[in-house]
Order: structure tokens, then sequence, then C-alpha cells
């Protein structure tokens, strides 16, 4: 902590909000530049829904929603077909303001015109949802799980996700949503600032009782019941996985923005909080993304009344603590340092007459030759805690990581989902000016000279019209008037439209990635041709 600034700079960021918290240019941050703006509940749907009108099946995971005030009209329209092609659904519905949390303002209605538009809609938009009706129960309470996911890098991706989490608990028996019991929010919402202030909350002081238990011990008893718990870990893995793939397209403008390639700057790291409700068939079905999880490890506790004190929670403490030490396990600037000595060493064994030195392993108990670059390592450590290769070990003596790897772990399962993600990279090459996350018309223009996506049958005065329209859609929705032009996903919209008009009658997804294919093709051949230019 610097409370009076900072005038060295830092390993690692450990930011409090957000990225922005100072000005940083080497090291690391603990948080990525548009997370917070990218897990809003309608920026998350938003990119959600981009990707299940590719891949519906695989992003059936997030329950169907719609965007208020803006989709209203369509909500209203899309349950009343509902309804008449299925006159026995008698869904309820789950309103949640934007930029919401800890279930502020969040009710249940049982049809679109319960809705409180007046005011409150168009003064704070907001997301209106599926309500899933038939949740798991465990003790005849409904209960969400936060799971830790710690994302290491966007370019190559790399996402880890923490072993155990916390099982939040309602304070009162489940039943259906009715009429009568729709506004009882310790029955129906499982936060846990909310179910501390009933009367039957309980603290837990071991990790499977009480209103907030380990992930781990939910997991013990559905497994005592039968359950396919290897099946259940496997779809929540696969449901991180799809998530932040949904997210990286436009974490990717963000960070060009913030840290131009090419100037010095800060690499990222975050720990996001996944709230996650399993289905009573043991679906699990995402709620939302945190970017800030509460890492507080005690809660306050009443001695007498008015009297508060702080106290430890253990099953807090047992999930928070391994995730943030981990963490710093995985980012440890000195492991990449040591690595770096590793890889010197091994080149120079074969090229440079080294002066060689011998230390006992402690792993495999044989001698070992270290290099005199490597001396200065093998000192920092004890010389008993030395392991084969040179490199001493501070990771001996710590528990076994809590953090594991899926992705680039699973890559080859997902990486075809990863569509959006290469139309952001097209965007990202157009934006010209560095710095910048809105597409100006000449830049769009370029693009589809580039991509030759311009023809008899749709002239570049055709293209304005196109980046006018859908530009001024998403502008008008009033997202970000801080600069002017096509966001990523008007861009992803345009690319959409293009996609559909020259690969006619392919399913969506196969129109998107042929004409992926197609952009890619001529901006490579574009390349190499100015490459040969520039060489003659
Ligand atoms: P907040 O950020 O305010 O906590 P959430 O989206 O997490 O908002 O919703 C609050 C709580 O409401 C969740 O913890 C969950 O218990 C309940 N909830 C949210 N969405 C749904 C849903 N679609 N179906 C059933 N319960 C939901």
């Amino acid at each position: 902590q610097f409370p009076f600034g900072r005038r060295l700079p830092c390993d690692i960021y450990w930011h409090g909000v957000s990225f922005h918290d100072n000005d940083i240019f080497s090291g690391q941050v603990n948080k990525f530049p548009g997370m917070t703006e990218m897990v809003r509940k309608i920026t998350l749907s938003r990119a959600v829904r981009t990707m299940q009108d590719l891949f519906p099946l695989e992003y059936n995971f997030y329950p169907r929603s719609w965007i208020l005030p803006e989709e209203f009209p369509l909500f209203v329209d899309e349950v009343r077909m509902m309804k008449d092609g299925d006159p026995s659904w008698k869904p309820t519905f789950i309103v949640k303001p934007d930029g919401g949390c800890q279930g502020d303002g969040i009710y249940l209605i049982k049809d679109p015109s319960d809705i409180r538009l007046t005011g409150s809609v168009q003064s704070r938009p907001a997301v209106v949802q599926e309500y899933i009706c038939k949740p798991l129960l465990v003790d005849k309470l409904k209960f969400d799980i936060r799971l830790y996911v710690l994302l290491k890098s966007l370019e190559p991706l790399e996402i880890y996700i923490a072993k155990d989490g916390l099982s939040r608990f309602c304070t009162e028996p489940y039943q259906e949503p009715t009429l009568k019991n729709l506004h009882q929010v310790f029955m129906h919402l499982t936060n846990y600032s909310l179910n501390i202030h009933s009367g039957n909350f309980i603290h837990s002081d071991n990790v499977n009782t009480g209103s907030k238990r380990t992930f781990s011990s939910i997991l013990c008893r559905l497994s005592s019941r039968g359950a396919d718990v290897k099946k259940l870990w496997s779809d929540i893995i696969s449901l991180v996985i799809k998530t932040i793939i949904a997210l990286t397209p436009e974490l990717k403008v963000y960070y060009q923005s913030d840290i131009p390639a090419g100037k010095p700057g800060p690499t990222c790291f975050q720990i996001l909080g996944f709230d996650i409700l399993l289905m009573k068939n043991l679906k699990p079905m995402l709620l939302e993304v945190n970017a800030n999880p509460s890492m507080r490890i005690e809660h306050e506790q009443e001695l007498s009344p008015g009297v508060f004190e702080n106290v430890p929670s253990p099953v807090d403490e047992e999930v928070k603590v391994a995730v943030i030490r981990d963490t710093l396990r995985l980012v440890d600037p000195q492991k990449k340092k040591r690595k770096d000595v590793q890889q010197h060493i091994e080149s120079c064994k074969n090229t440079v007459n080294v002066r060689y030195n011998y230390f006992l392993c402690y792993r495999c108990q044989t001698l070992e030759h270290v290099s005199e670059a490597n001396e200065e390592l093998l000192d920092a450590g004890p010389a008993d805690r030395r392991e084969c290769g040179g490199t001493p070990s501070p990771e001996a003596g710590l528990p076994s990581l809590c953090l594991k790897q899926v992705f680039p772990k699973y890559a080859k399962q997902f990486n075809y989902l990863r569509l959006v993600d290469r139309v952001a990279a097209l965007f990202i090459r157009f934006l010209g000016v560095k710095g910048t996350t809105k597409l100006g018309p000449t830049g769009f223009r370029t693009f589809i000279r580039n991509c030759k996506l311009s023809n008899s049958n749709f002239s570049m005065a055709s293209v304005d019209i196109l980046y006018i329209d859908i530009t001024r859609r998403w502008n008008s929705m009033g997202i970000d008037h801080k600069e002017s032009g096509m966001c990523l996903q008007a861009f992803v919209e345009a690319f959409f439209c293009l996609a559909q008009k020259k690969y006619k009658s392919l399913p969506l997804h196969e129109q998107v990635a042929s004409l992926i294919d197609f952009c890619e093709y001529h901006l490579a051949a574009l390349d190499e041709k100015r490459l040969v230019c520039g060489r003659g």
C-alpha cells in the first residue's frame, strides 16, 4: 500500500476496483481494462446472446434474457407467442437492474405487464430473464455456487478454475414461485448480503453446515446420493470456458486501446467470481460474473445490541486464501525470471565454456551441475531446498495448487467457438489510430475494400448505408457516448449481415466462419504483396 503515492515501479499491482487505479507502464495488474463494463448484466447478456445466435445449443446455460428498455416490446411479443404455442407454460421472470449487485432492486414477475416501467426502467436499464423455477435444493433450500476463476492471460488465453468454491444458501424453504410468494427474497434470492439479515441465517463454524458452505461439501452430499459429480464438474468447466470465450473479443478491444502493442505497458490477470445455479437435473446455469468478487474472510457478529465485532469465517478462509495464494504463485514474476535463467543456462551449456559448481538436488538426491549465472538465484534459497535443473523451489512446502488450468488444456474442444475473436481481430486491424475502440466510416470502407467484399451487387454506397444504419442504432442505445463510430458489437452485427448475404444457405456459424476465412485470406495476400513491394 502506498498511502502517500508510489515512486517505484512494482512487479504486481493489486487494484481494489478496476484497471485504471494508476498510471502503470510495467509489471502486472490484477485487473483487465474493460472487465467491469463487460460483466455488467446488460453487456454480459449481449455478449452471450451473440454466441447464442451462433451456437444456440452450446450456450444454453444462460437463461433467456431481454434488455430493457429497448427490448421490452420484443419481450412482450415473444412471451405472448410462447404462451400461445404452449398454453400450459406458466413462466416466471426475474428483473435485474443493470450494474446492480447484492440483489439490489431485483424482483420477480409473472407477466410482462408487471414490469415497473414508470420511471425506473427509463432511468435504470435492466435485464429481464426467465426465472429458473426448479433449482436443486439441499435441506429444502435454494442455493447458488460462487466459483473463483483466474483469467491469467488474454493472448494467449489462459484460464484456471479453483477446485473449491462457496455455496450460498437461502434462509426460507423453497417453493416454486406463485403470486403469493414472489416477493419473498429469503426464499428466492441466494445473496449472502440479503440472507444475512434473515433471522434464520446460520454462520458456519465448519465447512459443511450453515448458510454458507464449501462447494466441495455439496459435491460430497451429491456424490453420496449417487449423482454424477464428474459430469457436473465437466459441465461447469465448459460453462466457464464458454463464458470467457464470449467476453474475450470485446476485452481485446479494450486491451489494445489501453495498452497499445509496441508501447511500454503492464500485462494483466484477474480473479473473477462466477455465480452459478444448479437446476434440479444438475445442469449448471450461469447467473452472473463478478469482476470484483469479495475476498473478505471474516464477518460481523453482534456481540450485544449495537456492538459488532469481526470474527473469522472458516468457510471463506478455506476457499479464498487458497485462491489468492495460488494466483500469486501463478503470476509470480520471479518464476518467469527463473525460467529465463534456466533457458539461458541450457543454451550456455552447449556453447560457452562456463564455470560449473555442484549442488545436491533435494528431490532426487543427485549431484547437479549449476552454472555461474545460476548461482545468484541459488543463493536466494536455502541450500537444502534446491531442485534438479538448478533452481531453488520456493513452492516447496506449499500445498498443491487449488487453481487448475482448464485453458489451453481443453482448447481443442472449444477453439471452434472462438469465431467472434477472429472478427474482433479484423475490427482491431482496421481501427487505425491506436487507442480507439470505435471504427470510423473510412476504416469500415477500407475493411470492405481490402477484404474484397464489395461487388456489383454490393456497392460502396450500400456499404456506407450499412455502416450508418447499424452504427446509429447501436449508438442510440446509449452504451458509450465518449467516442463516435462503430463499436465492436455493431461491427459484429454488420459482419453477420455480410456473411448472411454472401453465403445464403448455410447455418449462421458456417456463414460467419466462411466469411472470416475469406477476409483472412485476402488480408494475408495483401500483406504478402506489401512485403514483396517493400522489399522491391
Ligand atoms: P446480483 O448481482 O444483484 O446478486 P444476480 O444476477 O446474482 O444479481 O441475482 C441475484 C440472485 O437472484 C441470485 O443469486 C439467484 O439466487 C437469483 N437469481 C438470479 N437470476 C435468476 C434466475 N434466472 N433464475 C433463478 N434465480 C435467479
